[in-house]
């Protein structure tokens, strides 16, 4: 509910107002031209076309519709912009601060936007910056020219100051090692995603905070007046929902998907064309993530990914089978490979390769035996072995955060998981998907999650230091593919592990034995540790994955599937009705272009709330996918379930969302017919929602039976 608040207080434009002055300055002034610097993402994103987007235009274009007025913006050099707005070529600026040097000639608003400053260090924090203290000694790099930061660094006495020029060697820096922080705020991170070095991490927060503001030519005090007025009539949530929107990392893809499906320069694309084949080497066996089948074939949530990636590159990846991670990581070193994939960056191998943007992200855990206690600190543990991965990057970022533990090396998880049941070690640390995944396929029925280690698996591509070129290329197919994309695939493979009999039982029993334990220790000592908080989350997360779609809270695709099977068997033996509803909300792709892909997702959770509303506590409504929902109806025949089915439709289509929008959906209904299985019933309500979506939308269409088709 709260949440319907939220869209609806962001969907109403009150109307800020205006004194007779500011109203006859807006006549007499009909554009106000503020200066950015052309570089300044996300703030300011100039398109090749020369259209402006980011945080400061959708600022300023609400400032408009809240006013009447019309501030747009100009980009260019800094330096230059500066200049013309002191000569009145331009009337002022946008981006900066609100600096001395400029006040001789500029009035201020009041702050559009407040960043926090933060000392960023390289993935993993190698040196365990995490206070002020912990700067003594080591050295910063701050850009050259930048007086706040090079201000800041000065007061870190016993530290030294590498100057670099441009912002990528400031990336670069931290990245191999030559420097061991740097000073950022909010478009820091932004930053090291677009540049496809995303080695960053806040180490901690520091006190200062950077307001920038608006600035207008000194005569024209109107102008300052009307943007305050605006700047305070915006609701913290709306502000809070741009700076989200055009901050995040995800962002990136996000513009660079809008900015056109994926393309590449002239000289890429020369790159690409000219590649001989290229080389691809893999994890083979690690699942759900990657591995190489009996057929040699590559298979996996990366494998799909690739898939995709190859696909929109036009170019050919050529598996090079191995049989050990460490094999490929040999192979890559020696360059019988050109890139690997499902890798974690590390300081360790950049010495030979360079790493892409993530893919995909996973928690680092420990699993051991059934019998032993949860552990909360790892430092607690020196003399007990423990088996880890070869080469892994567990292994490094293990060894550097626990210099004390006696690691094993084993080749695969297999051969961990096998000693690990057999006692031979104590414990063994992988992906906690990955440890989920074989534990179910080997029925390790005396193996638990014991332990989450404060250290997520970024999963990239690397590719052979030799050919950094196709770091920015890789970078924008991966950032070409959706986060729905993404979400897809690994659903799938969350289906594969169920088709080979994924024993769930297995996981919901290690989770009842994970909470009795939980409780007994909390009973016991009476002391809420942050420890016990992740794991209790962590097992809520491991519960949730698996039933619940994240988005929406609904049931997800899994649950289900296995709800449709249940029905169907109790159908089946009390010879009682049994039918399905599918649906898909009419154009939302056009949600998604209009008002951005994370409006789109707080539409899907509202509409899934107001589906939900529409439906009988007897019937089951999921996420089917994207934005199609399954409503399941035990004991309810084709009639019934056309009358929920309608009801549903209307009840949503009385609903207004944004700006007074209506959302509709089209829907096929079926029976279940006396000879029919699974497959063909849903086949059959794919054809109807197909003839309802052709027959014009916002309308439900129904099959008549198993055999024959009807609308
Ligand atoms: P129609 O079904 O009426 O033919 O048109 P449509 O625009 O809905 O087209 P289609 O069903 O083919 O595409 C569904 C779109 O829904 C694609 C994607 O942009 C959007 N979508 C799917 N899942 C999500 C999601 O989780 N979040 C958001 N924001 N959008 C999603
Ligand atoms: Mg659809
Ligand atoms: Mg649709």
């Amino acid at each position: 509910m709260l949440f319907v608040f939220a869209v609806n207080s962001f969907a109403q434009t009150t109307k800020v107002t205006l004194s007779t002055e500011e109203k006859s300055f807006i006549s007499e002034h009909p554009t106000i031209v503020l200066g950015t610097d052309q570089s300044w993402e996300p703030y300011v994103i100039v398109s090749p076309s020369g259209k402006m987007s980011g945080y400061d235009a959708e600022i300023l274009e609400r400032i408009n519709k809240l006013t009447g007025a019309k501030f747009t913006l100009a980009a260019g050099k800094w330096s230059e912009m500066q200049s013309k707005a002191k000569s009145h070529e331009i009337d002022g600026l946008s981006t900066g601060t609100a600096a001395t040097e400029r006040a001789s000639y500029l009035n201020f608003s009041t702050p559009y936007l407040t960043l926090q400053k933060s000392v960023f260090v390289s993935t993993g924090n190698p040196h365990a910056i995490e206070k002020p203290e912990d700067l003594q000694n080591k050295t910063l790099v701050i850009q050259k020219g930048n007086l706040a930061d090079i201000k800041l660094a000065e007061q870190y006495k016993n530290s030294h100051i590498l100057y670099v020029d441009t912002v990528e060697e400031l990336f670069s820096a931290i990245s191999t090692g030559a420097a061991d922080a740097t000073f950022g705020n909010g478009a820091t991170l932004y930053l090291a995603n677009k540049l496809g070095m995303p080695y960053l991490h806040i180490a901690f927060h520091l006190p200062q905070k950077l307001d920038l503001v608006f600035g207008v030519r000194k005569d024209w005090p109107a102008a300052i007046s009307i943007l305050n007025k605006a700047l305070s009539t915006l609701s913290p949530h709306e502000k809070t929902h741009i700076q989200t929107k055009w901050f995040s990392a995800q962002t990136v893809s996000a513009i660079e998907r809008n900015r056109n499906e994926l393309t590449l320069s002239a000289y890429e694309r020369y790159v690409v064309d000219q590649a001989p084949h290229i080389r691809m080497c893999v994890g083979p066996n690690w699942l759900p993530f990657t591995s190489i089948n009996t057929e040699q074939k590559y298979q996996g949530v990366t494998a799909d990914l690739m898939a995709i990636i190859s696909e929109r590159l036009s170019t050919n990846f050529t598996l090079v089978p191995t049989s050990e991670w460490s094999e490929s990581i040999t192979f890559m070193k020696e360059k019988s490979c050109d890139i690997i994939t499902a890798i974690t960056p590390t300081q360790a191998r950049t010495e030979f390769l360079t790493f892409t943007h993530p893919v995909l992200t996973s928690p680092i855990v420990l699993a051991t035996r059934q019998d032993q206690f949860f552990i909360s600190d790892l430092s607690s543990i020196t003399d007990n072995p423990i088996a880890i991965i070869k080469n892994s990057a567990a292994a490094s970022l293990v060894k550097q955060h626990y210099p004390q533990l006696n690691i094993i090396d084993v080749a695969s998880i297999k051969e961990g998981l096998r000693k690990l049941s057999e006692k031979k070690v104590f414990g063994y640390i992988d992906s906690l998907e990955v440890i989920a995944h074989n534990v179910s396929k080997e029925h390790y029925v005396n193996i638990k999650i014991s332990s989450t280690l404060p250290i997520d698996f970024d999963l990239a591509i690397g590719v052979r230091k030799d050919w950094p070129e196709w770091v920015p290329i890789l970078n924008k197919a991966i950032q070409s593919i959706s986060e729905e994309d993404k979400r897809k695939i690994q659903n799938h493979w969350i289906g594969i592990k169920y088709e080979k009999g994924f024993d769930y039982n297995l996981i919901w029993s290690t989770l009842a034995a994970i909470s009795v334990l939980i409780f007994l220790v909390l009973y016991r000592y009476r002391v809420i540790t942050e420890y016990n908080k992740k794991l209790e989350e962590l097992n809520q997360k491991l519960s949730k994955q698996a039933m619940t779609d994240q988005l929406t809270q609904l049931p997800n695709r899994y649950l289900l599937d296995q709800e449709i099977q249940r029905v169907i068997a109790s159908s089946k033996r009390y010879q009682e009705p049994f039918s399905m509803v599918l649906f898909d909300l009419d154009y939302f792709k056009e949600i998604n272009d209009v008002y951005g892909h994370q409006m789109g997702d707080e539409v899907l959770m509202r509409v899934s709330s107001e589906m939900e509303r529409a439906t009988r506590d007897a019937d089951l409504l999921g996420r089917w996918g994207g934005e199609e929902f399954l409503l399941v109806c035990p004991k309810t025949n084709l009639a019934g379930a056309l009358k929920l089915a309608n009801k549903i439709r209307e009840h949503l289509a009385q609903q207004r969302f944004l700006t007074g929008k209506q959302i509709t959906l089209s829907a096929g209904v079926a029976e279940f017919g006396k000879d029919e299985n699974y497959h063909s019933m849903l086949k059959r309500l794919d054809d109807s929602l197909y003839s309802a979506k052709q027959s014009g939308r916002n309308t439900i269409r129904y099959s008549e039976s198993h055999n024959e088709n009807k609308e």
